[in-house]
């Protein structure tokens, strides 16, 4: 490993989305089918409600067609049919082996419900390892680099987990903050441990733009923050906040997640890099039927996942599991020059909203909010008052105003945000202004939607 290459793994990474790398793949994944199918029930019995079996299936395009892809909301039922015995429930969805195999387990944020738990087995250190190492070197992490790590530790997925990884980056001191800390003892750490790079979500980071003259004395820029590596919601990709939280830290603002990948550091946002050819079978269905969508140069479709190891498996665990993202991919060079397709999330498969027949994803609509900082704070909720989908319309939105904002102005400024909004995303709303700083902030995930049905 070279400091000066472009990839952590030199030998691997120049082979992603290459036609080896899809023969390989092929060949990973026969061993795949027959591990879920031998030693996974929850799988077994997937296939089984098919009518399929792995003798059935001879090539990606059989795969593709063989059985559904599943989402782990479908986990619930699990959890139900054993009558919420975790242990059952887990022996049932990832099979003996690996439950015999098992280190520790994480979750989901779990704001609504049973979190969706993310077990990690000691096979899964190596592969973790590899596939952390990859995105960090992408990152820019290096010796001296030294990661404030601000998602939530406590059982989340992006916290303890992602210490043990990028810890085991040479050189990458990892300060494990944690989101429970806080905004001002976050800001006082950072400061206090120096640190240079910066992991959270993008609300958090918004969040400490804000905070930081009255805990620190100074602007956010001050602490010298280089890198900021922001995921578990969208932000980092909607140009808009990027080159919000680019200009306000002085700092590269990267994407990660919903998946394994790294968005780049061309000047203007190109998706995020797939990274895992060799470990992870990437395929799009349609949301509505799910069909295989044909992976083409900006096809769109639900993403699907399929570990090639699955003893190892690094977050998904089962043949072609969802996690209900909407992704758009671009399958040709990226300028930056660095291996593997790029993936965007459009939305979620259960965020999108139909107003009057149009498609609209709350992602769609804080990109133009945040166009308008610093007239508005960049904080702000959609009100359903019906289940959504489907809206009746005007969409409703609170919006707070920015700090020098006179009220005289502000019809003239809603007219430009609704004008904005018929031309990015086809709806005219109906704005209600808010003081600045009325919303509450999260520091974890925010929630963009106020619910005000039953
Ligand atoms: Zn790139």
């Amino acid at each position: 490993m070279r400091e000066d290459s472009l990839y952590f793994n030199p030998d691997m990474e120049p082979l992603l989305n290459t036609p080896p790398m899809r023969e390989a793949q092929w060949e990973k994944l026969q061993h795949a089918i027959r591990f879920a199918y031998d030693k996974v029930p929850f799988d077994r019995e997937r296939m089984e409600a098919a009518g399929v079996t792995p003798a059935d299936i001879h090539s990606l395009d059989d795969y593709a067609r063989a059985f559904d892809p599943v989402r782990q909301a479908d986990f619930r039922q699990v959890f139900e049919r054993f009558d919420m015995d975790m242990q059952k429930s887990l022996l049932h969805l990832f099979g003996r082996e690996r439950m015999d195999d098992l280190h520790f387990i994480s979750t989901t944020s779990g704001t609504t419900g049973v979190p969706t738990p993310y077990p990690f087995f000691h096979k899964t250190l190596d592969l973790a390892t590899e596939l952390f190492g990859r995105v960090g070197w992408r990152a820019g992490f290096k010796p001296g680099t030294r990661l404030a790590l601000c998602f939530g530790l406590s059982m989340h997925v992006a916290g303890i987990p992602q210490v043990f990884w990028f810890s085991r980056l040479r050189g990458v001191t990892v300060l494990p903050i944690g989101a429970e800390a806080g905004t001002e003892r976050i800001l006082k750490s950072m400061k206090l441990f120096q640190a240079n790079a910066l992991t959270c979500t993008p609300s958090l980071a918004t969040y400490l733009v804000e905070k930081a003259p009255a805990v620190l004395g100074h602007p956010v820029r001050e602490l010298g923050i280089k890198t900021l590596l922001l995921g578990a919601e969208p932000g980092a990709g909607i140009p808009e906040v990027r080159r919000r939280l680019e200009a306000t830290y002085g700092a590269t603002v990267l994407d990660v997640g919903a998946g394994y990948g790294v968005s780049c550091d061309y000047p203007e946002y190109q998706g995020m890099h797939w990274i895992a050819d060799d470990h992870c079978l990437y395929e799009l269905v349609d949301p509505a039927t799910l069909e295989p969508v044909p992976f083409t140069d900006g096809a769109t479709g639900l993403a699907c996942f399929t570990p090639l190891a699955p003893e190892a498996g690094l977050f998904f665990h089962h043949l072609r599991i969802s996690m209900n993202d909407l992704h758009q991919v671009s399958t040709g060079p990226c300028p930056c020059g660095r291996s593997g397709f790029r993936y965007r999330i459009v939305g979620r498969g259960d965020d999108m909203l139909k107003v009057k027949g149009v498609s609209v994803y709350p992602a769609a609509i804080q990109g133009v909010i945040n166009g308008f900082v610093p007239r508005v704070t960049g904080a702000f909720r959609i009100v359903l008052t019906e289940r959504p989908p489907l809206v009746t319309p005007p969409l409703k939105l609170k919006v707070e105003t920015g700090e020098q904002v006179a009220e005289a102005e502000l019809p003239a400024l809603e007219r430009e945000i609704v004008e904005k909004m018929r031309a990015v995303a086809e709806i005219r709303p109906a704005i209600t202004w808010l003081p600045p700083n009325t919303l509450e902030r999260a520091t974890k995930k925010t929630q963009l939607i106020e619910k005000r049905y039953e």
